[in-house]
Parts: C-alpha cells; structure tokens; sequence
C-alpha cells in the first residue's frame, strides 16, 4: 500500500507560538536541502535581526488586502492583530517543478490549506509541556505584555487541534524532531 508521504510535495507545519517552529523549520533546511520553504508576508513590523524577503515580506495593511482580493495568497489568517499570508504563485510553480514545498503556519491557514490541497500531509508541532512553551513566548523581550497574553491564549486553542493533523511531533530534541519531520514528509 502508497502511504500518503509517498506522494505528497506539500507539507504544512502548524503548532503554537513558542513552540520553535522557525528553528525546526532552518534545521530542516540544513538536513533536506531539496526542500523549499515557503516565504510568508505579513502586516506585523520585524523583529530585530529579521531580514526582508527572507523571515517575510513584510507589508503594509493596503498592499496586504490587495493580494488578498487579487487572490495573491494560497491561504491567510490573522493572528493576534497582524495578518499573515503564504504567497501563491511562487508555490504553485515550486510544486509543478516537483519540489517538495513547506508552509509554516498557524492553524486557520492550514485548514484553508487542507480545504485546497486535501492531499496535503499537515503536520502539528506540539511542546513537551505548556510551562516550556510560556516560557519562551515570554522570552521575546520584544512583544508587549498584550501580545503575550494573546500569544498565549491563540496556543491553547492550537494545542486543542492536534488531533485534527495528520501527524503530530513533540519538539524536545531539535536534531532529532527535526530529521523525524523529514522522514514523515518523504524528503532525502
Ligand atoms: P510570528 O509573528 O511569531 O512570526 O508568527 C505568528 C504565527 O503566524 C506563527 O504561528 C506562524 O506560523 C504564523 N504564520 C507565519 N506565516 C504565515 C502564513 O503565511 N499564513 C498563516 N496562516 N500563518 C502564518
């Protein structure tokens, strides 16, 4: 019998704030070079360190809502008062090229994207525990006491979804979630 990670070349990693996606993501990166990892835009202002075009797109609210009424984006969401969205095209002719293609997401998007692309193979990253994962939302000397708040009650939203994945991985040990990650995608 095909398993499903046989056939599929786009894979969405959804999990809550904190939870170190974006470090699992560059080490999935570093291990599986043929995969392409999608760049998102969005409406929130960079963090220091974060580089144009390659953390983001990063856009203003008009240029955002012009792309989503032009249909620009695959999915969008809105996410503690910013929104954020995968651009379309670059995706589309990733996977005609056959390149496996990952979105990094929230949840609302990768319901969006699990409505258009069913045989995506969708993927949540879990903490091994909630007290870990406070921790390093706080640990963003950067986000306001709000943004925190809201950070945090959007994750333990997430965290109730889990079971609506196909896989879920607990990000203990990077190297290894990571390399487990590339296995349940199919990526060499
Ligand atoms: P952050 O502000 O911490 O970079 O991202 C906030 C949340 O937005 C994260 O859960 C991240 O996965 C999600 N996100 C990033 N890009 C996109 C996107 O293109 N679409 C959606 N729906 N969520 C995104």
């Amino acid at each position: 019998m095909t398993s499903k990670k046989d056939f599929v070349r786009l894979s969405v990693i959804t999990g809550p704030s904190g939870v170190g996606k974006g470090t699992l993501v560059q080490k999935l990166r570093s291990l599986y070079p043929e995969v392409w990892i999608s760049v998102s835009a969005t409406t929130r202002a960079p963090r220091p360190g974060e580089i144009e075009g390659e953390n983001y797109f990063f856009l203003g609210n008009d240029r955002f809502k012009q792309l989503v009424d032009t249909g620009g984006f695959l999915e969008w969401a809105e996410f503690t008062g910013n929104c954020y969205g995968t651009p379309r095209r670059p995706v589309e002719e990733k996977l005609q090229m056959g390149r496996p293609v990952l979105l990094e997401i929230e949840l609302e998007g990768a319901r969006q994207v699990r409505k258009s692309f069913p045989e995506s193979f969708q993927i949540f990253v879990a903490p091994p525990h909630f007290d870990e994962l406070e921790r390093r939302i706080r640990g963003r000397a950067t986000d306001s006491e709000e943004a925190i708040q809201s950070r945090l009650d959007r994750a333990k939203e997430e965290l109730k979804a889990q079971k609506e994945f196909d896989a879920v991985v607990i990000n203990d040990e990077l190297d290894a979630t990571a390399t487990e990650l590339g296995q349940l995608m199919g990526l060499q």
